[in-house]
């Protein structure tokens, strides 16, 4: 029997005419680094996602399906392509500016974009990759920035404020398939080519509603979300597209991520909420730790996108600052798990649960898988590899235009499971705490040693400020941990004394032998340590 409700299509765009006439007030104010910021309201952008829309279609002649990519920070302009470009069908592309640029050519290539939308600072980044971009036909800048890189290339220029002006504040959005592509993001391409993941208007609708949960990060139009992730890295953890559901108002850094003016835009502005990985918030506490700040404005902050350190959220505990740990993949939208600790606990007692990755909401389903293929218990104790399916949860990656979608076995089980290539445990009340990524666990004479546990361990050790341990080859174990440290300015502690710090928590055969200094770890595009460079410089015997 078939129920009797209506069939009404989850859309983009039913997000984009909620926010911009029942929150027509809420702003999205962007950073500018003058004296003051930049500040457009939820009305103001939707009328002009409604006049780039016209734009996209009249003018440069964009269908359903094209794919239009986003070569930007996190601005009001973005938010606007946010929504017109989905709303009107096509597919929202949006561009890792800090990948390596064959690896940009790759993915633009591959998606087979027709239109780039690019903030003019970043056009001496986009203006050498043109000539390998055969599919692109036009090129539309916004903001500041010089545009002399583009001289003497073949491409359509086009004025982002000449493209917008005069057109049309109305559109005649189409009634799309909820279940049609609306936004595309490739992962970064850690082991082999980036793999495209694309998302639908349903998946987009219902991983928003989750984000606006109280038992996600549950705001409203009376915070102010300081969106620090990057728009491109998986849709900026579906902010812009829940906030245009609950009014809540964002501030944008654009291309001030920098610790010291975020330190500023926080002190000034004043953001209930924050979003963004656990490097960018080590970077502002040494900043104000050197030069103090008030952050208590922050009543929630969102930590994720690798394993936050615990040491790192008893530092802004001490601050008034709260750092809720969240979970999740470019293939999970991003939200897989938040952690938030079960009702009747308080201070020291919520603590165990805090520093897990936190519980699953109901839209996602998960499961451990052992060594073997066979499920484990959720006893906190069996650890195995995560693996998760729901409605906001990838199911296979994009083939190219003209091919299906793959599914390579590594990344999904027969049944058509995600594997999420993470390592770890789960508690019978739900909540996940991962120890490990699959690859770099270290295996030692056939035990498993968890590179985070060493990690966490060390970075709790004032006098550390960064540390990541790797997993070497050993002529007698197999592989053995190789601990990477940055010390704190004048920090004079030895390795002797490092390793009888961790001695007090981690068990002896697990101690590293192997340490190296290092001025700083190396990130990954999003600001993760990035193992598979140290690795790659300890082969080159570039680390002692
Ligand atoms: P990439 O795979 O290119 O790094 P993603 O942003 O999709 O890009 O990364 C997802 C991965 O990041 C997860 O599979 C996991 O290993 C790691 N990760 C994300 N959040 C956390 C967290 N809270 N704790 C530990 N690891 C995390």
């Amino acid at each position: 029997m078939l129920s009797t409700m209506q069939d009404v299509p989850l859309l983009v765009t039913r997000i984009l005419q909620h926010g911009m006439t029942i929150h027509g007030k809420s702003q999205v104010t962007t950073w500018t680094g003058e004296a003051e910021p930049h500040r457009r309201s939820f009305a103001e952008i939707g009328a002009r996602a409604t006049r780039l829309a016209n734009a996209l279609r009249d003018e440069l002649g964009v269908r359903q399906t094209d794919r239009v990519a986003t070569l930007m920070w996190n601005n009001s302009e973005h938010v606007e392509a946010y929504f017109a470009i989905p709303s009107m069908g096509a597919v929202l592309h949006t561009l890792n500016l800090r990948l390596p640029p064959e690896q940009l050519v790759f993915i633009v290539n591959h998606a087979a974009d027709r239109v780039v939308l690019v903030n003019g600072t970043l056009l001496p980044l986009l203006a050498p990759l043109l000539p390998h971009l055969p599919t692109v036909e036009h090129v539309v800048v916004s903001g500041v920035g010089d545009r002399s890189a583009l001289d003497g290339l073949e491409v359509r220029l086009h004025e982002y404020e000449d493209l917008l002006a005069g057109r049309p504040d109305t559109y005649d959005w189409p009634e799309l398939d909820e279940r049609q592509a609306a936004a595309m993001c490739y992962t970064s391409g850690t082991t082999g080519d980036p793999k495209g993941v694309v998302y639908s208007h349903r998946s987009i609708y219902l991983h928003s509603m989750q984000v606006n949960m109280a038992e996600s990060m549950g705001l409203t139009d009376k915070d102010t979300s300081l969106v620090v992730v990057p728009q491109f890295h998986v849709n900026a953890w579906g902010l812009p597209h829940a906030t245009f559901m609950t009014g809540i108002n964002m501030l944008m850094p654009d291309r001030f991520l920098q610790p010291a003016p975020l330190a500023e835009m926080i002190e000034r502005e004043k953001p209930t909420h924050a979003a963004a990985v656990p490097t960018i918030w080590q970077g502002l506490l040494a900043e104000v730790t050197a030069n103090p700040r008030d952050l208590t404005s922050m009543k929630q902050v969102t930590i994720g996108g690798a394993a936050c350190p615990p040491s790192l959220m008893e530092a802004y505990d001490k601050l008034g600052v709260r750092l809720c740990h969240a979970w999740g993949m470019t293939e999970t939208s991003p939200l897989g798990t938040m952690a938030h600790p079960p009702a009747g606990l308080s201070g020291e007692e919520e603590w165990p649960y805090r520093i897990t990755q936190g519980r699953f909401p109901a839209g996602v389903e998960a499961r451990l898988v052992g060594p073997g293929g066979d499920h484990l218990p959720w006893d906190g104790e069996s650890a195995g590899e995560l693996e998760v399916r729901g409605t906001w949860i990838a199911g296979a990656y994009y083939g190219g235009a003209a091919a299906e979608p793959v599914r390579p076995e590594d990344k999904f089980s027969a049944d058509g499971w995600l594997k999420t290539g993470d390592v770890g445990v789960i508690s019978s009340d739900g909540y996940l705490t991962l120890t490990d990524r699959a690859k770099d666990v270290i295996k030692s004479g056939g035990e498993w040693i968890s590179s985070v546990e060493l990690e966490n361990a060390l970075m709790a050790h004032p006098e550390v400020a960064e540390a990541a341990v790797v997993a070497v080859p050993d002529d007698k174990w197999g592989e053995r941990p190789l601990a990477t440290v940055v010390l704190k300015e004048g920090a004079t502690v030895d390795y002797a004394a490092l390793r009888a710090f961790l001695a007090g928590s981690i068990a002896k055969w697990q101690l590293p032998e192997r340490w190296t200094l290092v001025e700083a770890v190396p990130k990954t595009s999003v600001g993760k340590f990035d193992k598979k460079v140290i690795r790659k410089q300890y082969a080159d015997g570039a680390l002692d």
